[in-house]
Formats: C-alpha cells, sequence, structure tokens
C-alpha cells in the first residue's frame, strides 16, 4: 500500500513531479518511470528539472539506453513501486524533440496501431544518430615533398587528385585517382602526404536566408499562387494548400517562394518528395533558388552523414530538410512549412514497419506545428480533392505550362487494329512516330512499368514455368545480369541452361515483355540510336539518376526506356515522342485505386513530353481503347475522370467515402494462418455500419515463406476505426507463430 499512496496522496493535493515517464525507441507503446536526474526532484530546482522531449540516458536492464522523456508522469503507467524506481543517468547535450513532433509520435502510434517506442525509432535512430561521430581524417600534400621520394604513375595520379579541392579521405582519395589503398598508404609512409583533420562531412547547411539570389520571374498565374503561399506562411497557423498544376507549370518556382517565406521569418522548411534518390534535377533547382544543398535525408546516407545532418537540423543549423517519407520525423524545431509534392504518389505509403501514409501524416504535423502545408500535383489524389471540394484544403490551380509549351497530344493505339509482328512489342504507329522525332534530331521515351527482361519464364518441353521457392510469384528474367529475380522477396538465382523439371537443354523461353526486351527491340529498330534504360535496377542513387539525366538533356541518349522511376519530375527539353508500351497494365486486379493510379501515372509519363518549344506526342498502347482511364487520358479531362470515379466509390462507401483497414494474417504453414484468420473472423465486431470481408488467400498468398490472408474491415466516415479494431484484435487469442499486421488506409492490396 505505500507506494501506491505515495503517488495519490490521501489529501488530494497535486501529485509531485516526482517520476518522469521515459519512452524508449523499442517496439512498446508504453513509457516506463524513472526518477529524476538526482538532485532536481525538488520543485525549486527548475532549471535542472526535465522537460517533456528531452533526451535522456536511462538505465535499461544492465545495459543504458538513450529514450525521451514523454511527460512527467504517464496515466496510463501501472504504479510501480517507487523503492524499484532507477534514477535517470543523464541528459544529453542536445536539444529537445520539438513538442509537435513529440504528439506526431503519440498521433501515428495511435493511428496505426503500433507501438509508440517503434514510432519513436523512425525519430531518433540511436545506432547511428547519438553516438559520437568516429574522428576523421584526410589527406594533403606535403609542400615541399621529401628529397628523393620516388614518383610512380600511380603516385603521379594521387597528388594531381589532392590539387583539387577537397576534403580527400583515404579511401575517396585512393577510389577516385584509381589506385589501392596500399598505394596511398605507401605515400603516407615515404612523407608524401599527411593526415589532416577533416571538416563536418557535410560542410553547407544553407541557405540561412532568402534573398540570396533573386527569385525568377514569375508569371501573373505563379505570381498568384506564390503570393498566396506567402501569405499563408507569414501569416501562420494550420492550413493546408493543394497547389494544383498541369505538369511543367512550374510548381516547384511556387513553392519554393513559400520555403523562402518561411526562411526570411527564420523558420525551417520541410519538403518531401517520393523518391529524394532520383531528384538529383529537383536539388539542381533548388540550389540554384536558394544558392545553397538543403539537408538531404533518405535511408542511403552514410551513418557519418546521417548523424552530421540530423545534428544540424535538430540544432537549427539546417534551415531545409528534403526527404522521402521517414524526413517527416525530423527534429525540425522551428518549421515554417511543409510541402509535399506529387502529393499523389503511393510511394508515400510505407508498408513496412510502421506502415503510415507520409502524405496525410504530413497534414497531422502540420496541424500540430500549427503550420501551413502545400500538397503539389498535376494529378491530386482523390483524397485530396474530395478535401477541397468540402472545404477543409484550398486549391490553388496552375493552368498553363510555363513558357507556353503546350500539353501534348495523346494518340490511342488499339493493337486489335495495330499489332505490332509476333514477339514485338512496339506497334507500327509508335514505330512510326519514334522514327519522325529521331529524323528531327529529337529524342524519344518508351514507358513500361515493368523492370527485367521478361516476367515470366517457362520450359518450351515441359511447360513448367520459374516460380520463386519463398513467393506466390513468378521469377523475373534479368537478361543484362543473367538472373531470374523474385520482384518480392528479392532472391535471385543464375538464369539455368537444364529446365529444373524435364531436365531439357536450352528449352527456356522468355514470355512477355520487361524494359530491357523492349529496350532490345528498340535497338534493332533503329540500330543508329543511342538507347538507355532508366529502372531501379539501373539508377539505384542521386548519382545514378544525375549521370542518366545529365547525358538525357546533353543529348546523348535518343531513346530512353524505362520504368515509373523514370516518369517523376524530370524535364527533357527535346522529349518530343512518348510511347506507352502497355497502357492496360495496373488496371487489372482487385486495388481500388487501380483506375486512379493508372491514370496518374500515365498522365505523368505523358507529362515528360514536349515541355519545351518542340510540341510532344503521347501514344497509349492498349487493348482497351474504350476503358475510362484512356479515354480520359487521350481527351485530357481529368476533372471528368476524377468526378466519376469519386461516383463510384462514394456509391460503395469506399474510400475518401468510407473508411478501411486491412489485415494481413501470416505464419509459415498455410493451415496455422488460416485457422487464425477464421478465428478472426469469427470474433469479428457486430456493429451496425461495420462489415468484415473475409478471410480469403491474399493474392500474394505466399511471401518470404510465409502464408498470408486477408480481412478487410468496412466502416463509415465517422466510425472510430481505430477503437473498433483494437477492441476486435485485444479480444481474439492469438497464438505465437501467427503474425498479425493492420494497415489503416490501405494502398496495396496484395
Ligand atoms: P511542374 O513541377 O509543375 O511539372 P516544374 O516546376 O518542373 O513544373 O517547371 C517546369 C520547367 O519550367 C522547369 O524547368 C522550370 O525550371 C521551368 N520554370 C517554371 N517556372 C519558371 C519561371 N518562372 N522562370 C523560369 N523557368 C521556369
Ligand atoms: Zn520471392
Amino acid at each position: 500500500m505505500p507506494a501506491a499512496r505515495a503517488t495519490s496522496p490521501p489529501d488530494g493535493s497535486r501529485v509531485p513531479t516526482h517520476r518522469v515517464a521515459v519512452l524508449l525507441p523499442v517496439p512498446v507503446d508504453r513509457a516506463f518511470d524513472y526518477l529524476p536526474l538526482p538532485g532536481t526532484d525538488d520543485p525549486s530546482a527548475k532549471g535542472m528539472a526535465l522537460k517533456p522531449g528531452d533526451i535522456v540516458a536511462v538505465p535499461l536492464g544492465k545495459t543504458r539506453g538513450i529514450g525521451v522523456v514523454w511527460a512527467p508522469s504517464t496515466p496510463d503507467s501501472k504504479p510501480v513501486d517507487r523503492a524499484r524506481l532507477k534514477p535517470v543517468l543523464e541528459k544529453l547535450d542536445l536539444p529537445p524533440l520539438p513538442a509537435d513532433l513529440c504528439r506526431l509520435i503519440d498521433w501515428v502510434a495511435a493511428y496505426t496501431l503500433t507501438p509508440r517506442g517503434k514510432v519513436l525509432r523512425m525519430a531518433i535512430n540511436t545506432a547511428t544518430i547519438l553516438h559520437p561521430p568516429a574522428p576523421r581524417t584526410a589527406c594533403r600534400l606535403v609542400v615541399p615533398p621529401p628529397a628523393g621520394a620516388r614518383l610512380t604513375p600511380a603516385r603521379h595520379r594521387v597528388l594531381a587528385r589532392l590539387s583539387q579541392p577537397g576534403p580527400w579521405s583515404r579511401p575517396v582519395l585512393a577510389k577516385a585517382a584509381g589506385v589501392s589503398g596500399a598505394v596511398v598508404r605507401g605515400m603516407a609512409e615515404a612523407g608524401l602526404i599527411e593526415a589532416t583533420p577533416m571538416a563536418p562531412a557535410v560542410a553547407v547547411w544553407g541557405p540561412s536566408g532568402a534573398d540570396a539570389l533573386p527569385a525568377p520571374a514569375l508569371s501573373p498565374a505563379q505570381e498568384a499562387a506564390a503570393a498566396a503561399l506567402r501569405r499563408r506562411v507569414g501569416d501562420g497557423g494550420f492550413s493546408v494548400t493543394l497547389l494544383d498544376g498541369v505538369t511543367g507549370s512550374g510548381k516547384t518556382e511556387v513553392y519554393f517562394e513559400a520555403i523562402a517565406e518561411a526562411l526570411r521569418r527564420g523558420r525551417q522548411a520541410l519538403v518531401l518528395l517520393p523518391e529524394i534518390a532520383l531528384s538529383a534535377q529537383w536539388l539542381e533547382r533548388f540550389r540554384r533558388r536558394f544558392g545553397a544543398d538543403p539537408a538531404v535525408w533518405h535511408s542511403d546516407l552514410t551513418p557519418a552523414v546521417r548523424r552530421a545532418t540530423w545534428h544540424a537540423i535538430a540544432a537549427g543549423h539546417a534551415r531545409v530538410a528534403v526527404g522521402a517519407r521517414s524526413a517527416l520525423f525530423l527534429p525540425l524545431a522551428a518549421l515554417g512549412v511543409i510541402v509535399v509534392d506529387e502529393e499523389h504518389e503511393a510511394a508515400f505509403k510505407q508498408e513496412e514497419g510502421v506502415i503510415y501514409h507520409a502524405r496525410d501524416m504530413a497534414v497531422v504535423r502540420a496541424r500540430l506545428a500549427a503550420i501551413p502545408a502545400v500538397l503539389a500535383s498535376a494529378t491530386p489524389s482523390l483524397e485530396t480533392l474530395t478535401n477541397v471540394e468540402e472545404g477543409r484544403y484550398t486549391r490553388l490551380v496552375l493552368a498553363d505550362r510555363h513558357g507556353g509549351a503546350q500539353m501534348p497530344q495523346v494518340t490511342i493505339v488499339d493493337l486489335r487494329r495495330h499489332p505490332p509482328p509476333r514477339r514485338h512489342w512496339l506497334s507500327p504507329v509508335l514505330r512510326t512516330a519514334v522514327t519522325q522525332s529521331l529524323e528531327r534530331g529529337e529524342q524519344a521515351m518508351l514507358f513500361l512499368n515493368r523492370r527485367g527482361y521478361a516476367p515470366l519464364t517457362l520450359c518450351r518441353g515441359c511447360g513448367h514455368r520459374m516460380r520463386c521457392a519463398n513467393c506466390a510469384a513468378w521469377l523475373v528474367e534479368h537478361r543484362a545480369a543473367g538472373r531470374l529475380a523474385c520482384h518480392h522477396c528479392g532472391e535471385s538465382q543464375p538464369l539455368p541452361r537444364l529446365c529444373p523439371h524435364c531436365q531439357a537443354e536450352d528449352s527456356l523461353i522468355a514470355c512477355g515483355p520487361g524494359v530491357e526486351r523492349v529496350a532490345e527491340e528498340a535497338a534493332a529498330a533503329w540500330p543508329q540510336a543511342r538507347i538507355a534504360i532508366m529502372t531501379s535496377d539501373t539508377v539505384t542513387g542521386p548519382r545514378d539518376a544525375e549521370a542518366l539525366v545529365d547525358r538525357m538533356q546533353a543529348r546523348e541518349i535518343d531513346i530512353l526506356v524505362g520504368t515509373q522511376v523514370m516518369a517523376k519530375g524530370h524535364h527533357f527539353p527535346l522529349l518530343t515522342a512518348v510511347g506507352v508500351v502497355d497502357a492496360d497494365l495496373g488496371l487489372a486486379g482487385g486495388d481500388l485505386r487501380a483506375a486512379e493510379r493508372t491514370f496518374q501515372l500515365l498522365h505523368q509519363v505523358a507529362g515528360r513530353a514536349g515541355r519545351a518549344e518542340h510540341p510532344g506526342r503521347v501514344y497509349l498502347q492498349t487493348y482497351l481503347p474504350q476503358h475510362p482511364v484512356t479515354q480520359a487520358l487521350a481527351a485530357g479531362a481529368r476533372d471528368r475522370f476524377m468526378a466519376s470515379e469519386a461516383e463510384d466509390r462514394r456509391d460503395r462507401l469506399l474510400p475518401p467515402f468510407g473508411r478501411l483497414a486491412a489485415i494481413v494474417v501470416s505464419a509459415s504453414a498455410a493451415a496455422e494462418a488460416e485457422a487464425a484468420a477464421r478465428a478472426l473472423a469469427k470474433n469479428a465486431p457486430r456493429i451496425e455500419g461495420v462489415r468484415v470481408l473475409g478471410p480469403a488467400a491474399a493474392p500474394l498468398s505466399l511471401l518470404r515463406g510465409r502464408h498470408r490472408f486477408r480481412l478487410l474491415l468496412k466502416t463509415g466516415k465517422g466510425a472510430n476505426l481505430q477503437a473498433i479494431l483494437r477492441q476486435w484484435l485485444d479480444s481474439t487469442k492469438i497464438k505465437p507463430g501467427i503474425k498479425i499486421e493492420v494497415d489503416v488506409d490501405p494502398y496495396s492490396f496484395l
């Protein structure tokens, strides 16, 4: 009893803040209670008392853990015997996590039914962020060089590199000079080069001021939109603005003005892009406008750069952060605006770990921080358009392309009337168009959203199909690499010479096209043309993307063949012919957004054409020329198409007019997964207006060796979906070995 009394005085007086709740970045929902730092329990020791957001070291079992003070005391924590509580070890010398970020973590956890500690881990990744950086040294020339040192050609190359601006660490220097590490080491031993402390991994944290460089002259429409955004940033407070502009209308230049306004007011800005690794052109434009690099945040940063970036943002030295989804959890304490570019992109939905939609959570963060959010797109999502319609978001429109460029003309190519030759994929119509563009010295693009050479390989002798051992999926041939790969689990194997089933020799044949095969066909059709492939296989980082885009802009490429990574954002002034090899791909399947997404993707692809003075033409190869998506693309009838999509979904009470949550039950044995899914279904909530569909075997019924069954919870728009889910899952017994994944607002139906 004394323990309970210590926290709840019988006289009802205020509970002293004599314990602190610390949230740890581990998959636990609850914050743990600790005693305050020794000597700070006294309320008079105000300056030393811990505040919410403070980053602290605490004892965790026998080790030391890092966590964040979440509240002086959490209401949901069980009363723990005070005598068993341990004190906080120390407060780390770091700025506290901003209050809006802490609330965001609570919010995302509650919304997605994820333990809070697991969400916190996205904000403070202790392994890379909080450990002190390793000392780093660079090399420099010894002047004058020691007498008698031998100078081989390799050593010459190293010295030549070193005379260029650094810093040069030993490995970077060796790589740049094309020599082995031993050569550089030998030079250090010979006294030709010496070590010097290296500046931090990222030296420039600009921009500091908005007016470092003049803004480009904006068109009247651009200026009107920019002025509205500036006003919103200046006024502060929460708002969401959709920047709705056709491809090539200059949305980027316009939202740069919102960022400039935030900087002018001493605030920070956050920009979310769907694929930061592929945004070399975006960074180039940012540099041109602001004269410095933003802090870039994505999963491929080296630990040293990651650490330096996080600290610069937390300390407020870095003023603009740009990144993919995870940048949303950066500790920007003086946030003045959040921009989500290409807001309709499905890439903003994280499908693993914490399953959340970065665009939606960006709006939540803006609300918690009381700042404006800007969503930009040429093809806004139905969710966002509905929010505009219902008055929650405002819309700014850019109706024309910058500089008077025309929107491309879209032609439907009916493949039943204009079939390509057998085992070929480019129709005569498309071939003629590409030839004409090439003859005028312009460029062409062939789009097929399928990596590799062929989606299916089978044996001509016995009909055996090559499938993944871990997934319910065909293996995709990657001919350039000589391998068969699974696009779901990443496993790959060399392309066998014998059929694994009937042992026939050289009997495996490729069925259907991937981009490699289209490129092969293009090379045969236009032997003089310089052809490049752009997919996530050929472009694995910002450097590759930049190199490829540079080559395209320098006219070193005549035909670019690629997947959706090529569809986004890029500006190629000489690109005049775009061929969509299979406009029907993506329309099949049970995805409620299949039509919307296909429209958005193909509209983006089409938007690459004719962005400068040369008019562009787009060819959609299809077997479904009457499909609403194809028709809308050809007619440029976006609004009409989206309106009919809205009507359809309203009728069926599907998002955004109803709410969905997907539940995926998986286990290593199919029978166990199915039994667990059935048990869940049997215990389904019986509430009016709430329906549970399934269980059904998932379309991807086997993934990474786990058998999967799906259930779908469907509610009206006003229902508390999370409460229903929580009550349902908490009241169902789930055996060990069964994994339950909850996906609120699902975008993937595999
Ligand atoms: P969107 O994102 O709307 O498709 P972009 O922002 O990529 O369009 O702009 C298309 C092209 O036009 C880019 O090369 C951009 O630099 C250029 N541009 C847009 N507005 C201006 C302007 N006011 N002055 C100069 N160039 C502009
Ligand atoms: Zn697989």
